[in-house]
């Protein structure tokens, strides 16, 4: 049976972010009922199909969107999932959550629906900058939030914070960091605010009205952060990703391996069997296609690629790069039968020159400065 990652998307939050270009929509609330039923149904195209018969689900993740803002009928679509797929093999379990759109009295209705891993949008501790983001919590909420958590059972939470946010600095991105250590979660993620197209961030940017740190500001922030956390023995394993042991986020390393996941949802991918499949990011017409019977695959699916072996290793060095410990030489010949070095010579030659990669044991790995300038090296490989 070969392991498989499963990737639930909910579309649905209370209000848009400044910042946001995932699929997410505000204000419909009204469908998320007919959306739970166009899961199952693309759900069951698959089942029905035997598609996964020889597949064992390893990792759940209820991700958006914000899937708590849908607790109720996510619980009743996961009832009724387990009635048709069988879940017991599944070692990790995780939702998103964000402040603000969850009762207290939900959490623990979450960990008997089978969840044993919780992932919260804090973002920030500092209002002022919250409010910036456009988040809808106050921090307070969400530490309150994490301690609910804590109080319904989770052992294992995430903590996603946000750098690099108009008018932080690097003061203020060091008392979030100190107070969420205080917090004690297993995992936290720290992502670099991105400016992404369309957003009112990128008008703001446009208009010459969206003043961020500098780049050697945000250079130091990612360094701060990396320093701090892993002085809290934090184990740094990822580019944006800490855990403490045994904490590592098993979902998310079914991507950073190029491993194979079914996503399901309005806008989700899927990487199976050599291809990608990704599903209409349009919730509505996901809910109508969803119904439809359109053999070979399902009729959600509006692009299908298939890579090739070329492709495949070049995201697979970019994929495993993300992670700390590497590209394991040994794993990598085992999969595609040549091996790393004789396949990406002058590449490899260069970056070493560069001291951007570097050999350790039987892996290839960023250096420290790698890791800094992550996206040259990937670049390189794009080329
Ligand atoms: S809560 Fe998350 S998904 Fe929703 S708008 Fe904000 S950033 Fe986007």
């Amino acid at each position: 049976m070969m392991p498989i990652g499963i990737y639930l998307h909910i579309p649905f939050c209370v209000k848009k972010c400044a910042y946001c270009d995932f699929v997410s929509y505000a204000g419909k609330e009204e469908i998320i009922t007919p959306y739970f039923d166009a899961l199952s149904q693309e759900l069951a195209w698959y089942v029905q199909r035997h598609l996964f018969d020889d597949y064992r689900p390893l990792t759940l993740y209820v991700g958006g969107g914000t899937p708590s803002l849908t607790t109720p009928a996510l619980v009743r679509f996961i009832q009724n999932t387990e009635k048709v797929w069988a879940f017991d093999t599944l070692q990790e379990r995780t939702i998103e959550v964000n402040p603000g759109t969850i009762t207290d009295s939900q959490l623990p209705q979450l960990r008997q629906a089978g969840f044993n891993r919780i992932s919260i949008g804090v973002q920030s501790l500092h209002n002022r900058e919250l409010e910036i983001l456009g988040r809808i919590h106050t921090s307070q909420e969400a530490v309150s939030c994490f301690q609910a958590a804590r109080e319904a059972g989770f052992e294992n939470i995430n903590l996603d914070l946000i750098f690099g946010i108009p008018t932080s600095d690097l003061a203020s991105w060091q008392a979030t960091l100190e107070q969420v250590i205080c917090l004690n979660p297993e995992h936290l993620s720290l992502y670099n605010l991105t400016i992404e197209k369309e957003t009112p961030f990128w008008v703001l940017q446009q208009q010459g009205k969206l003043v961020l740190p500098d780049e050697e500001t945000q250079l130091a922030m990612y360094q701060t952060g990396i320093t701090l956390l892993t002085q809290a023995g934090y184990e740094h394993y990822e580019i944006s990703n800490f855990a403490r042991p045994g904490c590592r986020s098993q979902h998310n390393q079914i991507y950073w391996r190029n491993e194979e996941y079914l996503g399901l949802g309005a806008g989700a991918t899927s990487y199976i069997r050599g291809c990608r499949y990704t599903n209409t990011p349009a919730v509505e017409d996901y809910i109508v296609c969803a119904t439809a019977d359109h053999a070979p695959y399902p009729a959600t699916v509006v692009t299908i690629e298939k890579l090739d072996f070329a492709a495949t290793i070049g995201e697979t060095i970019m994929m495993n790069l993300r992670l700390i410990e590497g590209i394991d030489l040994t794993a990598f010949s085992r999969r595609f039968g040549i091996a790393l070095e004789e396949f990406h010579v002058n590449t490899l030659d260069k970056l070493y020159d560069l001291n951007l990669i570097e050999r350790y044991k039987n892996h290839i790995r960023l250096t420290f400065r790698g890791v800094l300038l992550s996206n040259e090296v990937f670049q390189e490989f794009l080329l």
